[in-house]
């Protein structure tokens, strides 16, 4: 897979606003969370981030490189004639029908500048759990509790940006014009109906915990907090959703980690294990690309493989799975499963050097592999009440409460023709499930 240089996109000074608009379209269109544009010897280098891969990217004549940087700071509202000391900014755009809100770092390099284009998050109203990968019986358990709007709810982010998202797409679910929401944390979480949003500051007095009380005192239906470390917050938190409906999330690689650190903040054991609904865990992963993805058939050792990440499944269970997961709408433009009830039949692969829809990568968009534990199995109730827990214990418990683990929704989105079977084994090595 070679970088591509799209000679159409010749950019010259006087095109060169219209030229960047058009490249954050094309990032925005493919999903991607940041663009890079730097200059090199010979070219310009356009490269998008989509999921946490930064993709190769288009090249530019190197004559671009100043009317782009200019294109950029006259949108973040900088300094035009600066171009020896960093500058930052932020500005909003409509591009596709949406609005998005744009943030914009310059940094002086050799051979120039170079500019760093970070998206938000597609506009929060259109991220559903739907579209982060949320599917069945999952699906249904987290919008059966979220209809109560009461409990405790434990979202695990793998990186700062994943818990995040699940957040917002729990907003989405139980967004509602008469319902009051607020929020402690993470600024980015912006969204129309969070009438309250207090941004921890320990430099002000506003720790996390005063922060959460200041909050509690204003009375709303729905709280969300984010990277919730703190044990008094977390203490303040857990009594709020006797009444409430409080979502947090915290650092840790899977439920399993999560349920580990619960265990660790010296919670009232039984008032943990009452008031909490489910945990999510979700990681982000890039999507194939539906225009030029290839179907095939997987070798012996890439079975081997599929065999042991999957040890706990029967083919004729995972075949069930994927049913399932057709009739609950996954990966719907493929018509027939690639399972049958005694193998896999076919997996599917990126094509090398992509297509134009896909920026020539082979990928576009993101989705999450995820995993929803329901709390309240017996199992899972005895984890909660104990402090110091074994990962292996919890692993148990959560097996017997039915959860199908991140890399098991991995090999279904396989099977379905989302993602590719490479960046699932990544994820469940960093999960301990295959040998690194
Ligand atoms: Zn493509």
């Amino acid at each position: 897979m070679g970088v591509v240089t799209e000679k159409h996109e010749t950019i010259d000074a006087s095109k060169a606003l219209e030229g960047l608009r058009h490249i954050i379209s094309k990032a925005i269109s493919n999903g991607a969370s940041d663009i890079h544009i730097e200059p090199r010897e010979e070219f310009v280098w356009v490269r998008y981030r989509v999921a946490t891969t930064l993709q190769l990217g288009t090249k530019l004549p190197s004559s671009s490189l100043k009317g782009l940087m200019s294109a950029g700071k006259k949108l973040a509202s900088l300094s035009l004639s600066e171009n020896s000391r960093p500058q930052e900014g932020e500005f909003d755009i409509s591009l596709n029908n949406q609005d998005h809100h744009i943030h914009l770092s310059i940094i002086p390099v050799v051979g120039g500048e170079k500019m760093v284009i970070h998206l938000s998050p597609r506009s929060s109203d259109v991220i559903s759990l739907e579209g982060l990968g949320y599917w069945g019986a999952n699906l249904e358990l987290i919008k059966r509790t979220l209809g109560h709007l009461r409990g405790f709810v434990v979202i695990a982010s793998s990186d700062r940006n994943s818990g995040s998202l699940t957040l917002l797409g729990i907003i989405n679910s139980v967004s509602h014009p008469s319902l009051k929401l607020a929020a402690v944390g993470d600024p980015w979480i912006n969204h129309a109906q969070i009438a309250n949003h207090v941004k921890v500051d320990p430099r002000k007095g506003l720790t996390p915990e005063r922060s959460l009380r200041l909050i509690i005192r204003h009375d709303p239906d729905v709280i969300l907090v984010t990277d919730l470390n703190d044990k008094d917050a977390a203490k303040t938190a857990l009594e709020a959703s006797e009444k409430k409906l409080v979502c947090v999330s915290l650092m840790a690689i899977d439920n399993v980690a999560l349920l580990q650190r619960l265990s660790n903040m010296e919670l009232e054991a039984g008032l943990l294990a009452n008031m909490t609904r489910f945990a999510a865990s979700q990681t982000v992963i890039r999507q194939l690309c539906e225009h030029c993805r290839e179907a095939y058939t997987p070798p012996a050792a890439l079975r081997k493989q599929l065999d042991y990440l999957a040890e706990d499944y029967t083919p004729k269970q995972l075949h069930e799975l994927e049913q399932l997961a057709i009739r609950s709408g996954l990966g719907a433009a493929i018509n027939e499963a690639s399972t049958n009830a005694k193998e896999i039949i076919r997996l599917w692969r990126a094509h090398d050097g992509g297509c134009e829809h896909c920026l020539y990568s082979g990928f576009r968009n993101y989705t999450t592999l995820n995993e929803v534990l329901d709390t309240s199995s017996r199992k899972i109730q005895k984890c909660l009440t104990k402090s110091a827990l074994r990962r292996v214990d919890i692993q148990e418990a959560a097996r017997t409460a039915g959860m199908i683990p991140k890399h098991i929704d991995g090999i279904i989105k396989c099977l379905r023709g989302m993602v590719g079977i490479d960046d699932v084994l990544e994820i469940a090595k960093a999960s301990g499930y295959v040998q690194a």
